[in-house]
Order: C-alpha cells, then sequence, then structure tokens
C-alpha cells in the first residue's frame, strides 16, 4: 500500500473515497466537516439524515459511508474522532479505530485510493504529533487486497511536517 503526504484541501482530491471527521450528530459542523458538506452539496447531508434515522447517533471511532454528491471522490467514509480529554489511553485508541473502521469500510467497498484529513487534530484538540503517529501507525499496520493507495491531506504546514515525518520513522 503506497502512502502519501500533501498539503491540501480534501474536498479536491480525486480519490475513491475521501474520509470526513464528522461529529456524531452525523448532521455537519465546522472544519473539514463543514468543507465537505460546503462542497458536496445537499446529497450528503440526506444520506446522513437517513443513517442516523436508520441507527441513531454514529458512536465515536466507528464510521460510515454516503456518497460524495459533488465530489470528485465516489464516497465519504464519515468517522467521529475523539474530543482529546486527557484521557491519553482511551482517546489513543478511539483515534485508531477511527482509521481502522474506515479502512475496514473502504476496503469492503473495493476502494483503490483513499484520503484522510488529520482526525481530531482541530476542534477536537488531539495532540498534533500523538494523531499523527496513531493515523501512520494503523495505515502501516492494516492489510488491504483492494486498496492501493492512501493519501494524508494536511490542511496545514505543521501537520503535513508531523505526518511527513512519522512516515519517515514508520519504515
Ligand atoms: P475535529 O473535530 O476532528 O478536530 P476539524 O475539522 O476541526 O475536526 O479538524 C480536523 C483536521 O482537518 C484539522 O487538522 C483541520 O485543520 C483540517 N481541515 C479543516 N478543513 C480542511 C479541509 N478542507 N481539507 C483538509 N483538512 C481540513
Amino acid at each position: 500500500m503506497k502512502i502519501e503526504v500533501i498539503k491540501g484541501d480534501i474536498t479536491k482530491i480525486h480519490a475513491d473515497a475521501i474520509v470526513n471527521a464528522a461529529n456524531s450528530s452525523l448532521l455537519g459542523g465546522g472544519g473539514v466537516d463543514g468543507a465537505i458538506h460546503r462542497a458536496g452539496g445537499p446529497k450528503i447531508l440526506e444520506e446522513c439524515r437517513v443513517i442516523r434515522n436508520r441507527q441513531g447517533k454514529c458512536s465515536t471511532g466507528e464510521a460510515v459511508v454516503t456518497t460524495a454528491g459533488n465530489l470528485p471522490s465516489k464516497y465519504v467514509i464519515h468517522t467521529v474522532g475523539p474530543v482529546w480529554n486527557d484521557h491519553k489511553e482511551k482517546s489513543s485508541e478511539l483515534l485508531s479505530n477511527c482509521y481502522k473502521n474506515s479502512l475496514k469500510l473502504a476496503g469492503d467497498l473495493g476502494v483503490k485510493v483513499i484520503a484522510f484529513p488529520n482526525i481530531s487534530t482541530g476542534i477536537y484538540k488531539f495532540p498534533k504529533e500523538l494523531a499523527g503517529e496513531i493515523a501512520v501507525n494503523e495505515v502501516r499496520k492494516f492489510q488491504s487486497d483492494s486498496i492501493e493507495k492512501v493519501i494524508f491531506v494536511c490542511f496545514d504546514e505543521e501537520n503535513e511536517e508531523i505526518y511527513k515525518k512519522k512516515l519517515k520513522e514508520s519504515f
């Protein structure tokens, strides 16, 4: 599996699936969630509502999928990152689950290229270094017959440097 780190806006990425750092309501929010719904149009939110009516809210660490509306990808995988709360072990496990469950869902859908934002490192205040380490480790560990490439789309230079460093260290 190829792993790439780039700086950019995930709504512009041409991949089979992009991942959204959603909140448990699935009804949209700020940050990357707001950007995805703005750029993708109302179809994504409609599908999120259907999922919500079926299963209730999405728990932290879990992932659900919708189509991608007007975005250049096929799917949006919505995962709910943990809010950083100083329970390092628990928060780390939940963030690991976000990556694992998103990758698993993508694999089941036959996704070849998937792009992740830096989940939980914005409004949810997860320490960036630790979040980067968890993200890279989970992707490295993941075995898939379908996924060929994972792109970490960093919105700021600090995260871009962190993810590049963590990726280098993981070889
Ligand atoms: P969370 O609530 O999980 O912290 P945020 O959306 O606040 O979610 O932040 C997650 C990460 O997404 C942050 O690093 C933020 O800078 C980044 N981000 C915000 N907008 C975009 C975007 N359009 N594309 C990629 N990353 C983005």
